[in-house]
């Protein structure tokens, strides 16, 4: 079934119509490539499915529950997650540290990280367990402040990890990434399907897109224009055309 349901939204701010009739439906454990030249409304869209920003039409669904007048907070228990932005890193803390709060922040039991923790909780056991995944096992004493950018990126979906989302929004995770880097987090994405895990990654990296993802949906002027396989996708005229003078 669909774990995500948008069901024809409409954003108007001031006079400006931002979405138009966006549907779109997203069945458990795909991963989902959102593109479309900057402006289209991908950023505007994930904010409209997190709560960030409530729509002036239609319905999202999560995991068959209206949550469409649900507040961040509602949203995010009810298991959707985005990753955090890298000022939101405590940068003296360390990776586990970072990671341990996250996890803390999900089960809703904040205890202090500066005490010494004698016996591994189960917070910590949760923040070792997605530092493992990412692969930044091995920085879990490193100051956050010490990482590389590329490991700063991965602490966050560390931290997304801990909090146990069973939809996840990326936002140009690979933003600000050198090339060199971005073959170990595409890894670190390819990851997060594990344990049946639905993730909507916007991306300009095309490359990275079509190797990650299951469907592609196009978005152009707050439409969704196709989603559809990637090889459909590219070969669409109407999406060509949008694309016209813009690097696919
Ligand atoms: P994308 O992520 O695809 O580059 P955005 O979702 O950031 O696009 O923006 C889509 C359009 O909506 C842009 O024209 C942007 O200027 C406009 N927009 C986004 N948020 C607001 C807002 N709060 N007020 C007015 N315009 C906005
Ligand atoms: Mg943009
Ligand atoms: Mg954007």
């Amino acid at each position: 079934h669909a774990v995500l349901a948008l069901e024809h939204i409409g954003l108007r701010i001031g006079g400006a119509r931002i979405l138009e009739d966006v549907s779109l439906q997203v069945p458990a454990g795909e991963m989902l490539g959102v593109i479309g030249p900057n402006g289209a409304g991908k950023t505007t869209l994930f904010n409209v499915i997190s709560g960030v920003v409530r729509p002036t039409e239609g319905t999202v669904h999560l995991d068959g529950r209206d949550v469409t007048q649900q507040p961040i907070h509602r949203r995010a228990a009810a298991g959707l997650g985005r990753t955090f932005q890298t000022s939101s890193l405590f940068p003296a803390l360390t990776v586990l540290e970072n990671v341990r709060l996250a996890a803390q922040a999900h089960t809703g039991h904040a205890t202090s990280v500066f005490r010494t923790p004698r016996r591994t909780d189960a917070a910590t056991a949760a923040a070792r367990t997605a530092l493992a995944e990412v692969g930044l096992a091995d920085r879990a004493g490193t100051a956050a402040a010490g990482l590389a950018h590329g490991e700063k990126r991965k602490l966050e979906i560390a931290m997304l990890i801990a909090m146990d989302p069973k939809v996840i929004l990326l936002d140009e995770p690979m933003a600000g990434v050198a090339s060199g880097d971005m073959p170990a987090i595409t890894e670190v994405i390819r990851g997060l399907h594990r344990g049946g895990r639905t993730v909507l990654m916007v991306e300009h990296h095309m490359e990275v897109v079509l190797g990650l993802v299951d469907r592609v949906a196009v978005m152009h002027h707050g439409e969704l224009l196709a989603v559809d396989t990637p090889e459909a996708v590219m070969a669409n005229p109407t999406v060509q055309s949008a694309y016209l003078g813009e690097p696919v």
